[in-house]
C-alpha cells in the first residue's frame, strides 16, 4: 500500500479573469511540479468562479491540469466570500490562498509552503505587502485605519496582509466554522489566532484588466472592518459628545456668571447657530454610525448563507485518493 502522501489544496478566487486563465493555469502547473518534487505533495486546486460574467470558467477548465475543481457560485458574491467557498471545499493538509491575476507571484507561494512545511510550529504563514509602490498619503491613512482598528481588542490585524497565505488543515478549518455574512477576512484571520508568520513581498502589477477595486469600495470595505470588529467609532463619538456637552456646559456657566455680576446682555444668535450645526451634525454622523451597527447585525441575524454554489466542474482525474485506499 502506497503511504498517504500530504495533499496541499490551492484555494483561487476569480471574477472576469478569462485573459489570466492560461498564465494562472501555467503557474498552477509550476507550482505543483515544485511542491511535488521537494516535499512529494499531491496539489488539487479550487477556483472559486465568484459570478463571472465573461468567460472565465471556459478557459480556466480548459487552461487547467491535474486535480482541479471550479466551484461556480450562483452571482457576485466579492471575494471574501468567495475565498470562504473556496476553503469549505478544501480538505487539504495545508491551504493556499491566492489571487488568479497573477499579482501573486510563485516565488512568493513557494517561499511561504517552504516556510510552513520547515516550521513545525507555524500554523500560517502570510504574504504582508512591503507597499514599495504606495503613495505616502495611502500608507499614512493605512496606518491611521490599522491604528484604530486594533485599538480596542485582544489580537492585532496585521497592517498589509491580505488572503494571500498558506495555512494548516486545521486552521482552513478553523476559517470556515466563522460564518460572518459580511465578511472582512483580515480581521477574521486574526480572530481565528494559531501562530502566524509573515513574509514581505510585493505584488506583481496586474497583467491584464484592472483592480476591481474603486477609492469608493476601499473606504466602504474599512468601514466593514470596523462595523465587524471594533467599537472604536462608537466610542470616539460618545466622547466627543460628552466633550461638547462639557464645552456647553462651561459656556453656559460663564454667561450666567457675565449676567449675574457685570451686567452684560447675552451676545446674539452667533453662539446659538455654531452650537446648533455642531450638536446637529454630531448627531447625524451617530445616528448613521449606529446605523452601520444596526445594518450589520440585521445581516447576520438572517438565516440566509453566505453565498449559493451554482455547480461544481471537475477535472476527470480522481479529486483525492481517499484514506485508506490502496495504490491511490
Ligand atoms: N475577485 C473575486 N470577486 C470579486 C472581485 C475580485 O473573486 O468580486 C478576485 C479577482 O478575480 C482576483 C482577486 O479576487 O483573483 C483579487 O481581486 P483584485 O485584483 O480586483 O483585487 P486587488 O488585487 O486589487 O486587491
Ligand atoms: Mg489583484
Amino acid at each position: 500500500m502506497a503511504e498517504m502522501r500530504p495533499t496541499l489544496d490551492i484555494v483561487a478566487p476569480f471574477f472576469n479573469e478569462a485573459q489570466s486563465a492560461t498564465a494562472f493555469a501555467a503557474l498552477l502547473d509550476a507550482l505543483e511540479a515544485a511542491v511535488s518534487s521537494r516535499f512529494g505533495m499531491q496539489v488539487h486546486k479550487i477556483l472559486v468562479d465568484d459570478g463571472s460574467r465573461d468567460d472565465s470558467a471556459g478557459r480556466f477548465s480548459q487552461a487547467l491540469s491535474g486535480s482541479w475543481e471550479i466551484v461556480r457560485l450562483s452571482r457576485n458574491f466579492g471575494k471574501e466570500v468567495a475565498v470562504l467557498a473556496g476553503l469549505d471545499h478544501s480538505r487539504g493538509d495545508m491551504v493556499l490562498v491566492m489571487d488568479a491575476d497573477l499579482q501573486h507571484s510563485l516565488e512568493t507561494s513557494l517561499k511561504m509552503i517552504v516556510e510552513l512545511a520547515e516550521n513545525p510550529d507555524v500554523d500560517v504563514v502570510y504574504a504582508q505587502n512591503d507597499r514599495r509602490g504606495a503613495s505616502w498619503r495611502r500608507s499614512q491613512l493605512a496606518k491611521l485605519f490599522y491604528s484604530l482598528i486594533n485599538s480596542s481588542q485582544r489580537f492585532d490585524i496585521p497592517e498589509n496582509a491580505g488572503d494571500f497565505r498558506v495555512m494548516r488543515g486545521t486552521v482552513a478549518r478553523a476559517l470556515t466554522s466563522l460564518r460572518d455574512k459580511r465578511r472582512f477576512n483580515k480581521g477574521l484571520f486574526a480572530w481565528a489566532g494559531f501562530r502566524q508568520k509573515a513574509i514581505s513581498y510585493s505584488p506583481e502589477n496586474r497583467a491584464s484588466g484592472k483592480s476591481k477595486w474603486s477609492r469608493l469600495n476601499l473606504i466602504a470595505f474599512s468601514l466593514e472592518g470596523f462595523t465587524s470588529f471594533s467599537v472604536i467609532p462608537l466610542r470616539l463619538i460618545s466622547l466627543s459628545g460628552l466633550l461638547a456637552a462639557f464645552a456647553g456646559a462651561v459656556y453656559g456657566a460663564k454667561v450666567l456668571f457675565e449676567v449675574l455680576f457685570y451686567g452684560i446682555a447675552v451676545p446674539g444668535y452667533p453662539s446659538l447657530l455654531v452650537a446648533v450645526v455642531l450638536l446637529g451634525g454630531l448627531n447625524l454622523t451617530l445616528l448613521g454610525l449606529i446605523g452601520e451597527y444596526v445594518w450589520v447585525t440585521l445581516s447576520e441575524s438572517k438565516d440566509r448563507p453566505v453565498y449559493i454554489v451554482r455547480d461544481i466542474v471537475r477535472s476527470d482525474v480522481p479529486a483525492r485518493s481517499a484514506p485508506g485506499v490502496p495504490g491511490a
